[in-house]
Order: structure tokens, then sequence, then C-alpha cells
């Protein structure tokens, strides 16, 4: 396929698969309710997209981690797909997020870096122009909660509630403490520094005290709530809402915390941090288990679409983030990818990810080729028939018809990263090639992606070369194409309060 990313053909070409899939469902539905043993509408699946914060790419079963088993995380890639090869947008939390969520490349709208979380500064946020996941879905009457971190601005026009969701339990920062016994403040303010971390929880606009004694079983609690709340609606099939879960865990994001219950499992990991991380991770994965056997046990598996992924690369303990070591950093492994969160090299952008959905796609896929976390929205719009504002054309694709051999090729033919405000550092990749440049630079750096996973010897044929400089082009084709950052960074002094 000809490259889609980023051009007006992405949207001719999002519209006729679109018709084509409208069209499909609209079959689907009719072959569905003629039959008492279909379960549901299969254009209306319940969505649950499962974030982690931080996770390494090895650490997860379904990637060969040994010393942290996640079961039940793995029973999504066994009953669905493991891809091999995805992305996400940028190496930290802030800019991934707005990605995945508007399925659009967050520079179109000026979402650089992490935003400031001070409540004076009023651009600090997703701009309320762009449209996310659940302000599509409650379009075709999608009923939505996200719990856990939401990260996308905390005055009240980024607010959850103000941005389609119907529910919220979480917090609005970037990062929390995990002893809720331990949360004494009702509002994010300058000083103490990090009194976010440290915040009451909410409940859509509500500060509320925690039933649990750590974070991550207490954010598992609200999920397998909210499932089991949406499937006691009444009526018919037709008129009960699909629910929408974006459980955002922050697990296993600094700072390391862990109960006994977790840390008893890992006693065999000698170093303190990497045990204490594979604590949290294994509370994440007990949380997904309960998820997964809510689902089983309201026999509603089949036609629930499951995404399961992490924000960026696995925080490495010898680099810190940004590789400068000004943070202790975690404890994560990305196996072979070289570097992690905060870096463009493939440890902070390859993540772990799954996708599960019985009802369309076949256990046991493996899928090699690239994709990004970009394709969540753009997938979920293919199978629901949403349409999508011209304004705002979306830079992924459905993955469904490639999962399922209905469509050749591949999904995209390049993906783009840059991340100025920090380094001035940008990347770009084809199906083999990445080059790494720096924006004020011509000299740039390429690594076979095949040949040298770890990216550790650059390229310098003269084939090489001339591919380099056609990526480099098309590199500069896409970034004049994005907008300069519109609010000031977490980084950034202060506005302070009149
Ligand atoms: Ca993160």
């Amino acid at each position: 396929m000809n490259n889609k990313i980023a051009s007006t053909n992405t949207y001719s070409f999002n519209k006729s698969l679109l018709l084509m899939l409208c069209l499909l469902s609209s079959y689907c539905w009719l072959v569905g309710s003629a039959s008492a043993n279909q379960p549901s509408d299969y254009s209306r699946p319940n969505i649950i997209l499962i974030v982690t914060d931080d996770q390494g790419y090895a650490d997860v079963g379904f990637n060969g981690s040994t010393d942290i088993p996640t079961p039940h995380i793995d029973r999504i890639a066994d009953e669905g797909v493991r891809f091999d090869q995805a992305y996400v947008t940028f190496p930290v939390c802030g800019p991934s997020r707005a990605g995945f969520l508007t399925g659009r490349y967050q520079g179109r709208f000026g979402f650089r870096d992490n935003p400031s979380i001070n409540p004076m500064e009023e651009s600090a946020g997703l701009p309320v122009q762009e449209e996310i996941i659940s302000e599509h879905l409650k379009k075709i009457n999608y009923r939505s909660m996200v719990v856990g971190k939401w990260h996308m601005g905390v005055r009240p026009e980024y607010h959850p509630l103000a941005r389609g969701f119907d529910e919220f339990y979480g917090f609005l920062s970037g990062g929390h403490r995990y002893f809720p016994s331990k949360y004494i403040y009702d509002q994010i303010d300058k000083k103490p520094v990090k009194t976010w971390y440290l915040t009451r929880l909410m409940k859509d606009y509500e500060r509320v005290d925690s039933n649990s004694d750590y974070l991550t079983d207490d954010l598992s609690d609200q999920a397998v709530a909210f499932i089991e709340r949406s499937n006691k609606q009444k009526g018919s099939e037709q008129e009960r809402q699909p629910f929408f879960l974006y459980l955002a865990y922050n697990a296993p994001h600094m700072p390391l915390e862990a109960t006994e219950k977790y840390l008893k499992r890992f006693s065999h990991i000698k170093d303190k941090r990497r045990r204490t991380y594979a604590a949290m991770v294994s509370a994440v994965d007990d949380g997904v288990g309960r998820v997964l056997e809510t689902l089983d046990s309201l026999n509603i598996s089949d036609n629930t679409l499951i995404f399961f992924l992490s924000d960026n690369g696995g925080s490495l303990p010898s680099m810190g983030e940004n590789g400068k070591g000004k943070y202790p950093g975690n404890a994560a492994s990305n196996g072979l990818l070289r570097d992690g969160k905060g870096s463009l090299y493939e440890g902070g952008l390859r993540v772990p990810f799954a996708l599960r959905w019985p009802a369309k796609i076949k256990a046991g896929i493996d899928y090699k080729p690239m994709i990004s976390s970009l394709d969540i929205l753009a997938t979920i719009v293919g199978q629901t028939g949403l349409t999508i504002s011209e304004q705002r054309p979306l830079d992924g694709v459905d993955l469904v018809p490639f999962l399922t051999g209905k469509t050749t090729g591949k999904p995209h033919d390049l993906l783009f990263w840059e991340m100025t405000e920090r380094s001035g550092l940008y990347v770009v990749r084809d199906a083999t090639i990445k080059v790494h440049g720096r924006a004020s630079e011509d000299e740039v750096e390429a690594y076979n992606l095949i040949k040298d996973l770890s990216e550790t010897t650059p390229l310098d044929s003269i084939h090489d070369v001339k591919q380099t400089q056609v990526l480099q082009q098309r590199f500069q084709d896409w970034q004049s194409q994005m907008k300069p950052i519109v609010f000031p960074t977490l980084q950034a002094p202060w506005k302070e309060r009149k």
C-alpha cells in the first residue's frame, strides 16, 4: 500500500473503507439478528483499552519475560494477537497518550511534550478542538469510563467528563503514589513539589477516599465494577449501551511501591528495585485477570475488543529519563532494544502490545509488520462505522482487515517521531531502515532494523545513503504539517495564582 500517513489520501482511503465497513457491519448485524445464538451486534463491540505506564517491552510473558510472569496479560495475546513491532508516538507519557486518544500525531495540535499541571495555565491540556475516543463513541451511544491516570489537563475544560467520558475514577496528573493512606491533598498546588502525587483520588468531580490499601488494586476494583454496572442495563439489545473502558494504570511508573502480597511473589529477584517493579507489574496482571474473568462470567468476552499496551518504553535503571541520569530511572527491561523511556531508539518507542476480539479475530496471531498506537482509534472507527471530520483526519489504519487477511500489504509504509522541544532529535522508519537525525543538522545515522535490532552499527553504503535521503525528505514533508507546542511544559516555571 502507498503512503497513507499525513495526507489527504488518508481521508479518502478511510472514507471508502468506512463505507465498505458500514455496509459490511449492517450485513453482520442482519446475520447476527437472524440467529438467537449470536451474542450481539458486531458493529458495536464493548471496547477496553488497557494502558500500563513505562512497562518494558520485555516485561510481559508474551515478549519473553522469564522473571515476571504475566499469565493474564498473556491471555490477551494468546487468545488474540501479539504485535512484534508496535510503536507509540512519543517516548514519554503525555504526548504518547494524546496521540492514541486522538488517533492523530500529537504534533498536529501542538501536544509536543508533557504539559504543565499548573491549574493557572489555560492552555495546558489536550486542545478542546480535538476529539478523543470517548467523544467519538458518545455519538453512537457508548457509555465510557476512564479509570486511573488522566494526564490530559487538570482544568475543568480538560476533565474526562468534559471529554466524552460518563465516569472518571483516578487522578488528573501524570503520576501518583500507590498507598492511599498517604493521600493528603485536595488540590494540585505548587508546593510542596509533587503534591500531585499525593492528592486524594477523584470520582467524577469529587475528591474521595480509596477503599483499598493499594492504588493498582483500587483501579482494578473500579474497572470490574464498571463492567458489571454496564452489563446490568435494562432494555433490548439495541437499547442497551455498549461500553468503552479506558483502564489507565499508572503502574509500573515510579515511585517503586508495592504491597507485601505482590512483593512476596518475587523473593527470587535479589535486586530490590527490580523486585518491587516486578511486584507492581504482577499487581497489574492480577487486575487484567479480574477484568477478563468478569467478561467471562458475564458471557461478553466474545464481542469485547481489548487493546493492551504500555504508553512508552520501559524506564531503565542505569540511564534515567532522557539517558542523562537526572532521575534514578526505573527497573524495566526492554530486552534487546536499545535504551528506554525518553529515547528515540527502539527501547523508548517499541512497546508490548496485544489485541483480542474473539468474535472477529482468531486466536494466536503473531503479527510482524509495524503498527502504531494511532491504529487503536482507526480500528474502532473502521469497525463501528463512525465518521471522522475532514478537518481532523486520522493518522492510523483499521488493523482488523490486516489481521483477518482481507487486506494484503502492511498497515504502514512509514512512521515518524520528533522531540524538538527536548533534544531536537527526530526519527523516521520504513519496513527496514530507521534514520535518526537532528533538526539543526544534515548529518544522520541510520540502522537496518531487520539485521540490527539493537541499533548498534550505523549503515554506510551508497545504497543505504540514498534510502536515508529519501526518508529524510519524507520526514521533512511530514514535519511541515506539525504545529508548534501550544502549552508550557511540566518543567516550565509556574504562573502564580492571582
Ligand atoms: Ca509513561
